[in-house]
């Protein structure tokens, strides 16, 4: 951001929360929701700073390894909270890690937390509340416009191989092009699909074939307006688990909207959409709902990263090991901020340096 002088803001400030509590809506406002989730983070992730004392590493503590075997729901159970602490901490992390919390690994809610001081408050608000005012599209124009080398996108890589003097890629549309050395930044879940001679090690493809937890929704909501800034949480089970305002104008409101399981609800539906709002409130009129489906997207096959349990212990220093003259990169490797735009920055960043130390001539 500083970098590019990219302008970086919070969305709008919730009038009012809504939640739900022993199969009871409550409206009320958002301290007083984070007064329900705070016995229940500081539970689950108040030691995330002695788990993983140094999230920028990758962890070898015992302790965190120990954890890392857990799913998310399962901590959570573990906890001694009321049905509607429970109810509530597991819809605020259904927004968070946007899969199912029995398949999400305890550990992605230590290292989240772990990133920001431990502080579960800064954590919810690093993740959910801060943006760019400009919108993304800005952040990949300034790092593309910074490239020296040529971008070819709408380009297939199709089979990669690799001796010790180099990587030559061939390309769907018939194209090789030979290089000292190639970076895959594919996302995890697609990595083995890859035709990568000689392959990459079992480990890797392994990581890949047992794929992220990430399957969830993010679905953006147009409703009409004037309506005030509001937070939403329902329970995991529910289609959208978290809905909040992140536009307000006169004429209408943009809503932000995060389910656990993109296959519970028709995302390109506005009545699905209008149907699954009503489980706060009846008062939204939606006009428009926008989304991709990242899941069955051919070159995703997953949203951000979210590891199961035992991914991180199993595969994290094995997937960033280079391979000869190859090597991975990508948010999904990353490890202070992975799943983050920060994560594929801060992974492409060590990635090209080490590239750049190997090929550097000797003296
Ligand atoms: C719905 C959603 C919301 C998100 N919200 C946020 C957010 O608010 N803040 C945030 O920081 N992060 C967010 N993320 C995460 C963020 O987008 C990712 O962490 C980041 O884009 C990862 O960057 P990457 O370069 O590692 O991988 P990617 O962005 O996945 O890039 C991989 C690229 O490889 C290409 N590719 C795949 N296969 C091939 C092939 N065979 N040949 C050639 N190219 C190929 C893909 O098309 C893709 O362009 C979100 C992600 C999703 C899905």
């Amino acid at each position: 951001m500083t970098r590019y002088g990219l302008r970086v803001g919070r969305g709008p400030r919730s009038e009012e929360t809504f939640w739900i509590a022993d199969g009871e809506v409550v409206h009320g406002d958002l301290p007083g929701f984070m007064e329900v989730i705070d016995p229940g983070m500081r539970a689950l992730v108040g030691q995330a700073g002695k788990l993983m004392p140094r999230p920028d590493r990758i962890a070898d503590q015992a302790a965190f390894a120990e954890a890392d075997r857990l799913t998310l729901q399962q901590a959570l159970d573990a906890l001694d909270l009321s049905p509607a602490e429970r109810s509530a901490n597991e819809a605020a992390w259904v927004g968070h890690c946007n899969g199912p919390l029995d398949q999400v690994g305890y550990a992605a809610a230590i290292r989240w937390t772990a990133a920001t001081s431990a502080s579960w408050e800064v954590m919810h608000e690093a993740s959910s509340i801060y943006r760019l005012e400009d919108g993304n599209a800005g952040l990949a124009q300034a790092i593309a416009a910074d490239l020296k080398g040529d971008i070819r996108l709408n380009t297939v890589v199709t089979r990669v191989e690799h001796d010790d003097t180099g990587v030559t890629v061939h390309t769907a549309d018939g194209d090789r092009v030979r290089a000292r050395r190639a970076v895959l930044t594919l996302p995890l879940n697609i990595l083995h699909e890859l035709d990568v001679q000689p392959p990459l090690s079992a480990g890797k493809l392994d990581a890949s074939r047992a794929g992220t937890a990430s399957q969830g929704l993010k679905l953006w909501i147009r409703v009409k307006g004037p309506i005030k800034p509001f937070f939403a949480y329902s329970t995991k089970d529910h289609p959208l688990s978290v809905v909040r305002t992140e536009f307000v104008g006169e004429e209408d409101a943009v809503l932000v909207s995060f389910g656990a399981d993109a296959t519970r609800l028709d995302a390109t539906s506005v009545d699905e959409v209008q149907r699954a709002l009503k489980v706060w409130r009846d008062d939204l009129e939606v006009l428009e709902v926008a989304s991709h489906d990242w899941n069955n997207d051919p070159f995703a096959k997953e949203t951000w990263l979210i590891q199961r349990p035992g991914a991180y212990s199993a595969s994290q220093a094995e997937l960033q090991r280079p391979e000869g003259t190859v090597r991975l990169a990508g948010s999904d490797l990353a490890n202070l901020w992975a799943g983050f735009f920060d994560g594929a920055i801060e992974s492409g960043l060590r990635t090209a340096r080490e590239v750049t130390a190997e090929l550097r001539p000797a003296g």
